[in-house]
């Protein structure tokens, strides 16, 4: 208790947002934070109209950037999961959703299942360069005819000897142009329900891996998005990534790392448009006055700051769940669901308090919109979210 004589002021600056980070996640929040403003943020209007070039994956290897959280032994920082959500915050300040994107899908969704599921020889193999970021990594669930529905995917995986020849087609793959392999969903088994599918690490230079024309999008410019084929693709055995017969349950598992991160990410995205829309809201004069001082636009900064604090805690304190081991199905999906959705209506708002510059591209306030409004779709859509939600009351 204070003594009576302190006098007690708020502390609307506090730095630590969470008991979750200590001085070492700070520290590390720093170093990603200047190496984000100062090499990646000044090309993000290049990039939206070229997509972001592959150095970006060998700069943030040497930087220790790309194994944050992955075991010294394979090259990584052997940090805890608290280090992806600060990466996956600070990649916000590259102004940039495509490419926070591309590297999310890295660090978060292709190579997590390695080092879960893979034997030494794939960690050697695919996650020590990936780590490096010389090789470059994607994820492969989606297809034409199957998204929300992950168990109607018809990739067909059989096996022929020694191999498995792989036939099908994946679309919206990020990172599908450029990467060196892929962790790829298939069905090895027709009849056997969830029991009959299988991951495998793909080569993306095998003969019959076909990369079609890179799909043009609403946001997120600088990723590349690709539709795939797989014509008679052969890989050995080994090719295998985990149990044959449980890639189902293999990829559900990654979806939850993939969902936390994009409700990470969706909170830090609304953070940035917030405190970018805070400056113009206290420059930008109207009848006189800095149209911030309207009780009107005040509010609207109020409304904003409370859905994105709300939003925020439920992550960390998800992760927090996440990294003592728990598996919270229900509450990722919760804060996948909020956060993507209240990074939208904040764009949304601060579009509005921008006004005309709002719908410029000069202000990039219209760009996060469009970015952040991926993030009510991928990894699972907001119906899909409100259904595991609803189901896991027994309804
Ligand atoms: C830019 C971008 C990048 C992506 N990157 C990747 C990637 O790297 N790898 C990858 O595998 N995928 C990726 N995706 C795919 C993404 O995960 C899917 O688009 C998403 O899961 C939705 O699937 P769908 O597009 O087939 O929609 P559909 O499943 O066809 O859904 C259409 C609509 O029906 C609704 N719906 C479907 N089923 C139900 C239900 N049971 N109850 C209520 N409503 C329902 C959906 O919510 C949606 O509104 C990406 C998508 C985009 C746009």
């Amino acid at each position: 208790m204070p003594a009576a004589a302190d006098v007690l002021k708020p502390d609307f600056a506090a730095r630590r947002k969470h008991f979750i980070f200590n001085d070492e996640h700070e520290q590390l929040r720093d170093s990603i934070h200047a190496f984000v403003v100062k090499e990646l943020a000044p090309h993000a209007e290049e990039w939206e109209e070229t997509t972001f070039p592959d150095w970006v994956f060998r700069r943030m290897g040497e930087l220790g950037f790309l194994g944050l959280s992955m075991p010294e032994q394979y090259g990584g920082q052997g940090g805890d999961y608290f280090c992806n959500l600060v990466l996956g915050e600070e990649m916000g300040h590259s102004k940039s959703g495509g490419l926070a994107m591309g590297i999310a899908v890295h660090t978060d969704m292709a190579t997590p299942p390695i080092l879960a599921f893979g034997t030494e020889e794939q960690k050697q193999r695919y996650l020590v360069p990936s780590i490096k970021g010389e090789k470059i990594s994607s994820l492969g669930i989606t297809e034409p005819d199957a998204g929300s529905d992950v168990a109607g995917i018809k990739t067909r995986a059989v096996r022929d000897g020694d191999e498995w020849v792989i036939n099908g087609s994946k679309t919206y793959i990020t990172n599908g142009h450029r990467s060196d392999f892929i962790v790829l969903v298939t069905k090895t088994d027709v009849d056997a329900g969830y029991d009959g599918f299988t991951l495998f690490l793909v080569d993306m230079d095998l003969p019959g891996v076909i990369r079609e024309k890179k799909l043009e999008k609403l946001g997120m410019h600088s990723s590349d998005t690709a539709l795939l084929a797989f014509q008679d693709v052969r890989v050995p055995a080994d090719a295998v990534l985990g149990e044959i017969g449980k890639g189902f349950y293999h990829i559900m598992w990654e979806l939850q790392g993939e969902r936390l991160i994009g409700a990470a990410g969706s909170v830090a995205g609304a953070q940035r448009v917030f405190d970018q829309t805070l400056r113009y809201a206290t420059e930008r004069t109207a009848f006189g006055r800095p149209i911030g001082k309207f009780q009107v636009i005040r509010h609207k900064f109020a409304e904003m700051a409370t859905k994105i604090e709300s939003a925020r805690q439920m992550v960390y304190t998800t992760a927090w769940r996440f990294h003592n081991g728990e598996y919270p199905v229900r509450e990722i999906s919760m804060a996948k669901l909020h956060a993507s959705r209240i990074a939208v209506e904040v764009a949304d708002e601060c579009i509005q308090i921008h006004g005309g510059a709002g719908y410029m591209k000069e202000y990039g306030v219209e760009r996060a919109w469009r970015d952040l409004r991926l993030n009510r779709i991928g990894a699972g859509t907001d119906e899909i979210m409100l259904d595991v939600i609803g189901r896991s009351y027994g309804l």
